[in-house]
């Protein structure tokens, strides 16, 4: 079977086609900066890697435009669309209702958007890509895999509110947690790479890209996350706030006369390193470039984040009293050596030490501490879409 996944994140939109059979990606890439310029990236495998600037203003431009390279005469995969058998989609969260992946139909679709309030920022870019596909390629299936699904696995102490218990029996309100098809991958592929004993570990992940999140994994499952009910909670994202004294919502209420729905989208739309730098980006390459010509606040933001990811990390090693590894992933975790050693810089009581020249690897299971640290810190890239690959065709 070839399964095209899709990935849809706030601004980003990561594709693969994946032959089930070899488990090999036959042409994969992603589109970049959605809603701001955009950017389409096409590699076939064997193939040039392709970049084309086009204007892609909603999630369903960069699907048409995925969508055509792929059947490209020149340079695509496909003669025609018809050889795709089935789409995956990466669905942010699936509520109390949708706990395991599912195949899409109109129930599933209205799910899917009754939990737009609860992932406001990514249910609805997950919907724009399922309708899309729906629209230029009818008939075939499609699969929803739920970011909420890996953390399942958490006791009730990491994910019960400190909140009268009517609301968890009214409404579910709990702490679901986020990335778990990442989060599942990079623990996995950490003890695998690490060689530890997948029923007696201890694994701190950390995920960072334009949204974050860190869990802690005891022996395969997970124990906690850092996301919440809503992605919200956690560590200082690109546009999310992240972890604050909820009294500073009826502040600002009062004070600037704005209603709890407006306070949400200022918190998820434009609070992280981009709120706090005052709107300068909420790209961390673009805030490493500013930090890098002085800019204080760019610098007070990169700050602030590191040290958020490195708190939490702490608190992961005390909720499961040990860690064997810490693994780095996600667009940050990958790719920002000035952010890693940053928060590596935080856990020498550990007794981690950062090897400076591995830590200038970029995006390949790499080992980054020293050979006497006695946790080993890793960069494992994730690899959702093989994953979403998998359980698409189980459901097929
Ligand atoms: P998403 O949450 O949208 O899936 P990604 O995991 O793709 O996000 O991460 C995107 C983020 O990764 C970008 O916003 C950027 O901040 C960060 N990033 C990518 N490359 C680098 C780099 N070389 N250095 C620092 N940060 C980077």
């Amino acid at each position: 079977m070839k399964v095209l996944v899709i990935n849809c994140g706030s601004s980003s939109l990561k594709y693969q086609l994946i032959d089930s059979e070899t488990e090999q990606v036959q042409a994969k890439g992603l589109c970049e900066r959605i809603g701001i310029d955009g950017r389409l990236v096409y590699q076939p495998a064997g193939g040039e890697k392709e970049t084309v600037e086009a204007a892609m203003p909603t999630h369903t431009e960069a699907i048409q435009m995925v969508l055509d390279i792929l059947v490209n005469e020149k340079t695509g995969v496909l003669k025609s669309l018809d050889e795709v058998d089935a789409i995956g989609h990466r669905v942010l969260h699936g509520g109390h209702k949708l706990t395991k992946s599912v195949k899409i139909d109109d129930e599933a679709l209205q799910i899917i958007d009754e939990c737009c309030d609860l992932g406001p920022l990514h249910n609805p870019a997950n919907l724009m890509g399922i309708r899309a596909c729906m629209q230029l390629m009818p008939g075939k299936p499609n699969v929803a895999v739920f970011d909420t699904a890996f953390h399942q696995t958490m006791p009730a102490k990491a994910y019960m509110y400190g909140i009268p218990y009517e609301y968890y029996e009214k409404y579910h309100i709990r702490k679901y947690g986020f990335h778990g098809t990442s989060h599942s991958f990079v623990s996995k592929e950490a003890i695998k790479f690490l060689g530890l004993d997948p029923d007696n570990s201890k694994v701190i992940v950390a995920h960072l890209g334009n949204g974050s999140s860190v869990s802690a994994v005891q022996n395969s499952k997970c124990v906690d996350t850092s996301m919440g009910l809503t992605p919200l909670e956690g560590l200082i994202m690109g546009t999310r706030s992240g972890d604050l004294d909820p009294a500073v919502l009826e502040y600002i209420a009062r004070k600037e006369g704005k209603d709890i729905f407006e306070l949400l989208t200022m918190l998820n739309k434009k609070s992280g390193v981009y709120g706090m730098t005052k709107g300068l980006s909420s790209d961390f390459r673009d805030l490493g470039e500013a930090a890098a010509n002085g800019n204080e606040l760019a610098a007070n933001a990169i700050d602030a984040f590191c040290y958020r990811v490195a708190k939490y990390i702490g608190s992961y090693v005390a909720a499961m009293n040990g860690v064997d590894a810490i693994a780095f992933t996600g667009g940050i975790g990958e790719n920002g050596l000035e952010e890693r050693e940053k928060i590596v810089s935080y856990l020498g009581y550990l007794g981690i030490t950062l090897d400076e020249e591995a830590n200038k690897q970029r995006g390949k299971n790499f080992v980054i501490s020293t050979p006497d640290s006695k946790v080993t810190v890793a960069i494992i890239p994730t690899n959702e879409e093989l994953m979403i690959a998998r359980e698409t065709v189980a459901l097929v």
